[in-house]
């Protein structure tokens, strides 16, 4: 049976200022967990079973001073509106509504280097719109090079998709069907790449043994440059739309 919805803690500093703790059960947890989840901009608390919610309250309100602190250094979100700044595979792209024009989304590239990303119709539309336009960058970056990465290491890929996952940057499945994040189009192209060679070497091992880092560093020399950006400021990618 899956355990009952936690209702949200409120807890309050010392200067009057109050936050709203989602809170949730986990059964694998062995201890109680106060956590800021970069993919949602915001606060968690994870009890163990058998953690009253009043318990957990009181652990939330110790550790508040931590928490403001985690929650102040939380990267501003970015609205993909007009005006925003937006990276695509990690050139910084201005985006500009064109109310005007007909034609969804395209890439103006001036010869100086600045880069916009153009968008016709409704104001209403715009952030869909170009979700929409990175999600399909997204996906011709990282399909081809999973292909790619798969036959360099002999093995048959299954399907590639392209979604927006909270927790991972991308995932291998004992089928041999890959998945990634979205989101990494908007690293740099050869964080993408690390990402993908490191899926594709999950073809060949289920693991992170030393034979499978050795498998990446084939497919990727140097990978642990990008994989240390990742770690870094991976969580600044949770920041746009
Ligand atoms: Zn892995």
């Amino acid at each position: 049976m899956p355990a009952a919805p936690l209702a949200p803690i409120l807890i309050t500093d010392t200067d009057g200022t109050e936050f709203r703790v989602p809170a949730r059960r986990s059964a694998r947890a062995q201890r109680m967990l106060l956590r800021v989840d970069p993919a949602r901009g915001g606060p968690e608390l994870v009890l163990p079973d058998g953690v009253t919610p009043e318990v957990g309250a009181d652990f939330a309100r110790r550790h508040i001073g931590w928490l403001r602190a985690r929650l102040a250094r939380l990267p501003a979100r970015v609205e993909l509106a007009d005006g925003a700044e937006v990276p695509v595979l990690g050139v910084p792209h201005r985006i500009r509504h064109r109310p005007d024009q007909r034609g969804g989304v395209w890439r103006i590239v001036d010869p100086d280097g600045a880069a916009e990303l153009h968008v016709a119709g409704r104001p209403e539309h715009v952030a869909r719109r170009v979700a929409d336009f990175l999600k399909a960058e997204a996906r011709q970056a990282i399909a081809p090079r999973a292909r790619a990465d798969a036959a360099a290491l002999g093995r048959p890929v299954g399907r590639i998709t392209v979604r927006d996952t909270a927790s991972r940057w991308g995932s291998c499945s004992a089928r041999g069907d890959l998945s990634f994040s979205w989101r990494l189009v908007l690293a740099p192209e050869s964080v993408l790449a690390y990402v993908v060679a490191h899926e594709a070497a999950h073809l060949v091992e289920m693991n992170h043994s030393p034979r499978f880092w050795r498998l990446v560093g084939r497919l990727m020399p140097g990978y642990e440059r990008e994989r240390a950006w990742l770690k870094r400021h991976g969580g600044r990618l949770h920041a746009y739309g």
